[in-house]
């Protein structure tokens, strides 16, 4: 039986960062399946479709096929076929993706291929739903959180750091729409799946966040 773990949580409480770091560890295929709502989303402003337009983006989903690949470890994500990696961490792709996953035959349709994934492959999957809806068997489920204010000052630095011009309040503000949104959706919101160990990270280190589910995985396995 593949071990898979399933970590969820809000917009930039560091899934990626730990998730990369625990995967790394065990030597387990790392998914993130924000990045293939970001594929769709993408496609959408490249194809300027109406993304408030459900029945639109909908209507589009016969023409779009995303898939994962991984070279050398590493997760690309492949629009009808190309490696969109580099276009999809945008602020117009990440608002985009965060309304089309709104939209139910978006959520079915990723879904389906992301439980393909998970079948017999011992994995790590980060998003949203991934303990309540993709995997609620997986034998260990986080939910990572952090306040919205410590989430802002970390984007905040991390863009000061690739020298964009940012403001704090701003990304503040952007964050807890998106959480908003993330959370009060009718299909599949946000939410911290009842077996779910709660790790709040506003106070930890990554090394401390890692080794608690390192620990963990050492329990449940
Ligand atoms: O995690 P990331 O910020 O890359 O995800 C982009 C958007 O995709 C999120 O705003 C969220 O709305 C959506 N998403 C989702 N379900 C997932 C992963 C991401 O709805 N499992």
């Amino acid at each position: 039986m593949a071990f898979n773990i399933a970590i969820d949580g809000p917009a930039g409480a560091g899934k990626s960062t730990i998730a990369k770091r625990v995967s790394g560890e065990l030597g387990f295929v790392y998914v993130d399946t924000g990045a293939m709502y970001r594929a769709i989303g993408l496609y959408c402003v490249m194809n300027n479709i109406d993304i408030s337009d459900e029945s639109a983006v909908v209507g589009e989903l016969e023409n779009i096929d995303v898939d994962l690949k991984y070279i050398d470890g590493v997760q690309c994500v492949l629009l009808n076929g190309e490696n969109v990696n580099g276009l999809i961490r945008t602020e117009e792709v990440s608002r985009a993706a965060s309304v089309v996953s709104g939209y139910a035959p978006v959520r079915t349709y990723l879904v389906s291929k992301q439980q393909q994934i998970a079948k017999n492959t011992d994995l790590l999957m980060d998003g949203r739903d991934i303990g309540t809806v993709v995997l609620p068997e997986a034998p260990l489920k986080i939910y990572l959180t952090a306040s919205s204010e410590e989430r802002g000052k970390r984007r905040y630095l991390q863009l000061r750091e690739k020298g964009e011009e940012c403001d704090l309040a701003e990304i503040i503000k952007d964050i807890e729409e998106r959480d908003y949104r993330d959370m009060h959706r009718e299909n599949s919101p946000l939410k911290q799946a009842d077996d779910a160990v709660l790790i709040d990270s506003s106070f930890m280190t990554i090394d401390e966040v890692v080794a608690e589910i390192l620990r963990l995985v050492e329990e449940r396995r």
